[in-house]
């Protein structure tokens, strides 16, 4: 059934910038489509010196919006659900062609994009606080949450609208105002197109607002005073300078950043089974996620035939534009030094003596499936973060060599064990330092209702989910009240 509302819309948002209302930007932002290249749509770029003029409305509108009931928040929050749901075959498409995804990357990331609203118009059924004990029987003693007031949103390219809504969900459901900047190769679907869900679905002028730009843009953002934290969703490198600016500017931060998450089979796995989670966490969505199987450890035993089926397998992925081809399972790589970066790891870690089974090819913005075999620490593949369409295959000797291995990086976001006996899977994934662990199963997994983070460089220890939110974006305020006035001796 149609509101007659439409979110999908460049007529509305080309050349502008969003803060409550449109305004048309003295310069602009073009967005690229990543498997053709060309411009898919432009939006306007924010500006520096305007920061601060936004945050003061933003903080004046989210007096407001705290005050109001949390029942018409939820509403609200329901209600933009539904709106995109309303809309779901145009923002599919849309989401396809400016993050390069294919069709099911799309869906699964606008069904998670609703399920972080619906679970934060959820949020108001938990109880608000605590009532503490207090010396003096007579007084009222009250720990309660409060929002935070002002938070700054920043998210990267590869799912654009559900890293933002995991943060501006919750932010705006709990009463916070919202600032929000989407990586500019995604301004659209990261952004725009979220502004537009926000001004339909009645959420107050000035309670939401998108900055368009890159690290400058960023910078000023963390910087604004009004600002009390910053979610950051993106490598660990720029975590870090988010990290070191925040705290600079006395602010909460909660960092979501890289991963190397390791995939361990056993010697006693279903092999068939294995092969094909590994070759989805490694492959899915051209390896660009951050929970992807970045290292797949596997019991000496079983690791040539482990090959043989992982090879077959990426052999068999149809590669080019999922938005105009049929059944391609790997689409294009967000941009073309990305894709030079995922060549250069993949060859160099050919010349460090790892050996290539399949794949270690490009042509135009797309990168084959590839399988590296006999990767060890000597091997750049090893260490770094691909962020591309790369399984490196590392030995282990044992069940012991095989945890080692999986612990032997600075990061800590995801990481799965495959074995025939549940018993040993707990074992080993009790040992794996990783904010996330699947047993049968492959890294990359995601639920609204879960505590989405990391350990280690993975990030700060700050966790996404409708299980922590409250945590995130609330404060703890004491309140007492007594009948009567105190009397003191003075
Ligand atoms: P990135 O760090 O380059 O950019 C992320 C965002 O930060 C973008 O919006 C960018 O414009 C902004 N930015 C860049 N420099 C900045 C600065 N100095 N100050 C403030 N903002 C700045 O990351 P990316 O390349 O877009 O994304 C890939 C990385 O993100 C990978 O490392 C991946 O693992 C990580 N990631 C992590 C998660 C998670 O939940 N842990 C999810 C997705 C991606």
């Amino acid at each position: 059934m149609s509101t007659g509302i439409r979110l999908v819309t460049p007529e509305v948002w080309s050349g502008q910038v969003f803060d409550g209302r449109w305004r048309k930007a003295a310069s602009t932002i073009s967005v690229l489509e990543p498997a053709t290249g060309e411009v898919l749509g432009i939006v306007g770029a924010s500006e520096v010196t305007a920061l601060d003029a936004i945050a003061e409305r933003a903080l004046a509108a989210q007096r407001g919006w705290a005050a109001t009931p949390a029942e018409e928040r939820a509403a609200i929050m329901r209600h933009a659900a539904d709106l995109l749901d309303r809309e779901r075959g145009e923002i599919i498409n849309l989401i396809m062609r400016e993050t390069g995804g294919v069709r099911g990357k799309a869906e699964t990331e606008l069904n998670g994009t609703i399920g972080e609203l619906i679970h934060s118009a959820a949020l108001l059924i938990a109880p608000e606080g605590q009532v503490l004990a207090h010396p003096d029987p007579s007084k009222l003693s009250i720990a309660r949450r409060v929002p935070l007031g002002l938070v700054g949103v920043i998210t990267p390219w590869n799912f654009p609208m559900l890293l933002a809504m995991r943060s501006v969900a919750p932010a705006l459901a709990l009463g916070n105002a919202v600032l929000l900047k989407p990586d500019p190769q995604t301004s659209m679907v990261g952004g725009a197109l979220l502004a537009r869900l926000f001004e339909e679905a009645g959420v107050p002028a000035g309670v939401f607002s998108v900055l368009n730009g890159g690290a400058d843009i960023g910078e000023g953002l963390i910087a604004l005073p009004a600002v009390r934290l910053v979610t950051f969703t993106g490598s660990t490198a720029v975590g870090r300078r988010v990290g070191e600016l925040a705290s600079r500017n006395l602010k909460k931060v909660a960092l979501e950043l890289g991963g190397k998450s390791p995939f361990i089979v056993l010697d006693d796995a279903d092999l068939e089974a294995a092969a094909s989670a590994g070759a989805w966490g490694s492959f899915l969505h051209q390896g660009q996620i951050c929970m992807a199987s970045g290292r797949h450890i596997v019991h000496r035993k079983v690791v040539d035939d482990y090959l043989d089926i992982l090879t077959r397998k990426a052999e068999q992925l149809k590669v080019g534009d999922p938005f105009r081809t049929e059944g391609v399972a790997i689409g294009p790589i967000i941009n073309s030094k990305q894709l030079a970066r995922v060549d250069e790891i993949v060859h160099s870690s050919v010349a460090a003596g790892a050996r290539l089974l399949t794949g270690g090819v490009s042509q135009g913005p797309f990168y084959r499936p590839t399988v590296l075999a006999g990767v060890n620490p000597q091997v750049p593949a090893y260490h770094l973060e691909i962020f591309g369409p790369v399984a490196p295959v590392v030995v282990a000797e044992d069940e012991e060599d095989a945890i080692r291995i999986a612990n032997d990086t600075e990061y800590g976001l995801s990481s799965a064990v495959q074995t025939g006996a549940l018993e040993r899977g707990l074992r080993v994934a009790a040992r794996i330092n990783a904010g996330m662990v699947h047993i049968n199963d492959q890294t990359i997994s995601d639920l609204p209702g879960i505590p989405f983070g990391g350990m280690g460089q993975s990030g700060n220890g700050s966790r996404f989910g409708s299980t922590t939110n409250w945590e995130e974006f609330t404060q703890w305020r004491w309140m007492t009240a007594g009948a009567t006035p105190a009397r003191y001796p003075f």
